[in-house]
């Protein structure tokens, strides 16, 4: 099989990329580990920026996104007892939307099928040779046979566990890495919003996260031991930590429901630099990972495909290369900038075993800064949605 670009992955990155390439008239392959109800069913981000709408619109998939994704002007914050908001669209003109992952994945996917797109689901032993030379090729074992598919250009869009990132050699990449000793347990809930906007809330039992998902699903999240075991919760048990650290004391609390499912989230930091080696290209969580709090981790997957979108087409079009060569050095300012604002939030927000009475008061005098304050709050409100210069 001859294709001009073979991607590794149909998240967001994969799927995304393959298509935009596609309304460009560059053809593509696009490999996956899973089977498409699985990626179409599993349940993980939801918070969208204007600019990863506005390239989901691009490419065509963005007319359900609009219809039933919900707008969101700001997030709460809980603290102390007391909710404050950041009002995002008062302090940066811009709104974020909430439409979960698993549904742009299945517009991504009914797109890339309605315009013949190459997407090989349940593939095993995916591997990648000749990146150092002009003719890379990718194998892969479809319905019990081996293939190979030869393209001009890997890219890498296979998450933090894929094999894109281990066939850039050791010497030519440096891993930043921070591992956090707390955890999310998740929760989805059928029941109705408990609030109209996000809540992210600090209490010294743990930071708790209450989302939603649609007028009738709701995500929450709270903050646990990433050992820890679902089976050790009970709903009884959940509920009444979700109450303690989410509930405010004018009366404003947690709206209960049948939970129907429950799963533990470690948290992390990392940063591959470089994300490109010879004719092969990193994308999304491949290449980084950021804790979810600050909701960073789809917008960056689709902020690299924009840049590298726009690289491969300057390629194929005009027959250049220094969008290619530049790439990595792109797409890792906006990486930057997102690890750090989801790091710092995750700093304020989590309680920290290591941080002593001292920094634990630091930690809520940060809150009363963001809350109170102008200036913070508008840095605080342009990172959230994706409007920093970088
Ligand atoms: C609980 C949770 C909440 C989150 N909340 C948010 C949020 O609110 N906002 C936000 O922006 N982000 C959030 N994220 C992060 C977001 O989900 C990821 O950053 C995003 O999925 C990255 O997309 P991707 O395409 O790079 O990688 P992935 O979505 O991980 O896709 C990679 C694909 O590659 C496939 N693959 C792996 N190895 C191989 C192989 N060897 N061969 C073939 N295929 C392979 C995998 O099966 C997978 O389908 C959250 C994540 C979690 C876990």
């Amino acid at each position: 099989m001859r294709t001009q670009v073979g991607i590794i992955g149909a998240g967001p990155a994969g799927l995304l990329l393959s298509h935009l390439l596609h309304l460009r008239g560059i053809d593509s392959v696009v490999l996956e580990r899973r089977g498409r109800d699985e990626i179409e069913s599993t349940i993980r981000a939801g918070v969208l920026e204007q600019g990863t709408m506005d390239l989901l619109t691009e490419a065509g998939v963005g007319e359900r996104m609009k219809a039933e994704g919900a707008v969101h002007h700001g997030f709460e914050l809980a603290f102390e007892g007391q909710r404050r908001r950041i009002d995002l669209t008062g302090l940066t003109g811009k709104s974020i939307t909430v439409y979960a992952q698993h549904e742009v994945l299945k517009d991504l996917v009914a797109a890339r099928v309605a315009a013949g797109g190459k997407v090989f689901f349940n593939v095993s032993d995916t591997s990648i040779h000749g990146i150092e030379t002009d003719h890379p090729s990718l194998r892969f074992v479809y319905e019990g046979e081996p293939h190979e598919v030869q393209c001009d250009y890997v890219i890498g869009c296979d998450g933090f566990h894929g094999v894109s990132r281990a066939a850039i050699p050791a010497v030519r990449r440096e891993d930043y890495e921070r591992v956090f000793p707390f955890g999310w347990f998740g929760i989805l809930v059928e029941a109705p919003p408990s609030s109209d906007e996000l809540i992210y809330a600090r209490h010294e039992r743990g930071f708790a996260l209450v989302s939603t998902r649609s007028p009738n699903v709701q995500r929450m999240y709270f903050q646990c031991d990433p050992a820890d075991s679902v089976d050790r919760w009970s709903d009884d048990r959940i509920w009444s930590e979700l109450h303690a650290r989410v509930d405010s004391s004018d009366g404003q609390h947690v709206v209960e429901g049948r939970i129907f499912q429950k799963n533990i989230v470690g948290m992390r930091s990392f940063v591959s630099a470089t994300m490109q080696h010879g004719r092969l290209f990193l994308a999304g969580d491949a290449a980084h990972i950021v804790p979810p709090t600050g909701a960073k981790g789809l917008n960056l997957a689709v902020a690299d495909v924009r840049v590298l979108t726009a690289a491969l087409v300057a390629f194929y079009k005009e027959g250049r290369t220094d969008l290619l060569d530049a790439y990595s050095e792109t797409a890792l300012r906006r990486i930057w900038r997102a690890e750090h604002f989801s790091y710092w939030m995750t700093r304020m927000m989590h309680r920290l075993d290591d941080a002593s009475p001292f920094e634990q008061r630091l930690q809520v005098a940060e809150l009363e800064h963001v809350t109170t304050s102008r200036a913070a709050a508008t840095a605080m409100a342009e990172n959230y949605v994706g409007a920093v210069a970088v």
